[in-house]
């Protein structure tokens, strides 16, 4: 997962624009092929192909938008830019028996999740 993302940093060198609606004009005013929007999920957050405003469905939330320097070839490529996994001191097992309320790691959660952009 991370090593997808990192690629992707290297290939496209994108620069962030914040997502604001004026921003949004001025993104979706570029060749599509050259914007990613940055995004949340219902699980993970995530780089989408071309200019889009998520801000009404579900958990679905616009960041802000890349703007590479080499255009995406494929719709259908996402890049996931946080990554969540079980804490390795309460919930190593992914089982939930033992997450620890007071777990300094984790906060009690028994997940962690990392965010790499
Ligand atoms: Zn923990």
């Amino acid at each position: 997962m991370k090593s997808i993302y990192r690629g992707w940093q290297e290939k496209h060198a994108p620069e962030f624009i914040e997502g604001t609606e004026e921003n949004f004009v001025l993104v979706t005013a570029m060749n599509k092929k050259m914007v990613w929007t940055a995004h949340s999920t219902c699980d993970s957050e995530q780089l989408t192909p071309g200019a889009h405003w998520f801000n009404d469905s579900c958990c679905w939330d616009t960041f802000g938008w890349y703007v590479s320097k080499t255009p995406w070839t494929d719709k259908g490529f996402y890049v996931d830019t946080s990554w969540t996994g079980f804490c390795i001191e309460c919930n190593e097992d992914g089982e939930g028996a033992e997450i620890d309320p007071e777990c300094t790691t984790c906060e009690g959660e028994g997940t962690i999740t990392e965010y790499l952009d």
